[in-house]
């Protein structure tokens, strides 16, 4: 199963690319709500989950 994170890995909601999200230093994947939920602390590795950046067009 290691497909790209494109899912909240709490709550299992998508997180594509161009919507909001936060990730943690190791790439765990969460939603807005989730991650506020947890105050931004990543469940997994205890590592801070930030606002992951828009991505709007990859050139
Ligand atoms: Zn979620
Ligand atoms: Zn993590």
């Amino acid at each position: 199963m290691l497909e790209m994170k494109e899912n909240c890995e709490k709550c299992e909601v998508p997180t594509a690319k161009t919507a909001a999200a936060c990730i943690c230093s190791f790439e765990c994947t969460f939603c807005v709500p989730c991650s506020d939920d947890m105050d931004r602390v990543c469940p997994n590795c205890g590592g801070e989950l930030l606002m992951r950046p828009k991505r709007t067009l990859d050139v």
